[in-house]
């Protein structure tokens, strides 16, 4: 393989996908993985892209995970799309693209699996979703253990998701090498996401706010406000001014511990989830506060001088 695209292969059995990878790790290939949902979009593209650049395999699996998902939400009616992820896929550089079913992964239920302490879940998207994280846990390693990457690449976008593979990682000794890819966004701003497409015209209209008020929230970090609550307040505030949302929670913590902040230093995270109608989005920006200080120190501007297109609207 090693560049030469040879097309892309779909698999959907855990033996086949075996059989097919181990002469490639054999003959010393690396193997970078990208596990998904599938309902592809340019976020995910990114992370196939990135694994293309860095590795001789990438392998990406679309499995959308039952033990991941509470009794009342979207398993059912998750967007599937096979033959245009496929063709997505193999565009962006996969080389096998694996497809289990259920069955497939859970022959017979799960009496074994992953539970993620509090300390990382008890907040964010955890307390809204209980159990979210360790059926994620549960089928992450599940995955890593079928297919053995060298590296395995994770949005940013999930940013709580990202801290708990990270740290099962590290806890469990996975021989893995984790990369955190930036969050890809639309035009106006909006975190790509496969449940967008659920979005109204009118809520897909507003729904770009969440990341403008997360934008307003970091140009007061940057800023030098030092008081959580004040930066938490004004992105509530900026949301709230859309009646069409419903908010789930507005956090500034720290990142990857995800501790709440007496005062804001270090690296942070200040992330919200909000629902629009039947949809739920979440959004989040990562600011490490030791390095304004020392562009600060430099006299070079804050980066939303400089990069951020949806910052002060
Ligand atoms: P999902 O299919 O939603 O489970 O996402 C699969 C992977 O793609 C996860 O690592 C996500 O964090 C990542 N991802 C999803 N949306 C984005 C985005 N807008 N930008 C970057 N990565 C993303």
């Amino acid at each position: 393989m090693n560049g030469t695209n040879k097309g892309l292969e779909v698999i959907t059995t855990i033996p086949r996908l075996r059989e097919r990878l181990s002469p490639e790790r054999a003959a010393g290939k690396r193997i970078g993985f990208v596990p998904t949902m599938g309902y592809l979009h340019e976020g995910h593209l990114s992370l196939a892209r990135r694994a293309r650049q860095e590795c001789d395999v990438v392998v990406m699996s679309i499995f959308v995970n039952p033990l991941q998902f509470g009794a009342n939400e979207d398993f059912d009616r998750y967007p599937r799309d096979l033959a245009r992820d496929r063709d997505l896929a193999e565009e962006a550089g996969v080389d096998l693209l694996f497809h289990p079913g259920v069955e497939e992964m859970y022959p017979r239920g799960t009496l074994t699996t992953v539970r993620v302490d509090e300390k990382l879940t008890g907040r964010l998207c955890g307390r809204s979703r209980p159990g979210h994280f360790d059926g994620v846990a549960t089928v992450v390693s599940k995955l890593f253990h079928i297919v053995e990457p060298h590296r395995a690449y994770f949005g940013q976008k999930d940013a709580q998701q990202l801290a708990v593979i990270e740290r099962m990682v590290e806890d469990l000794n996975f021989p893995v090498q984790i990369v955190g890819c930036p969050i890809v966004r639309e035009p106006d701003g909006l975190a790509m996401s496969s449940r967008n497409v659920y979005l109204s015209e009118t809520e897909r209209r507003v729904a770009p706010r969440l990341y403008q008020a997360l934008c307003q929230g970091e140009a007061l970090i940057r800023k030098g406000e030092k008081h959580p609550a004040a930066v938490v307040d004004r992105v509530r505030e900026i949301i709230a001014q859309e009646s069409l949302f419903r908010i789930d929670y507005v956090e500034l913590l720290s990142y990857p511990e995800l501790e709440p902040l007496e005062s804001i230093r270090g690296k942070v995270i200040l992330a919200v989830a909000a629902w629009l109608g039947q949809t739920r989005l979440i959004d989040n920006v990562i600011i490490d506060t030791a390095q304004l200080q020392d562009n600060d120190d430099k006299g070079s501007p804050g980066r939303e001088e400089v990069d951020d297109p949806c910052c002060g609207k």
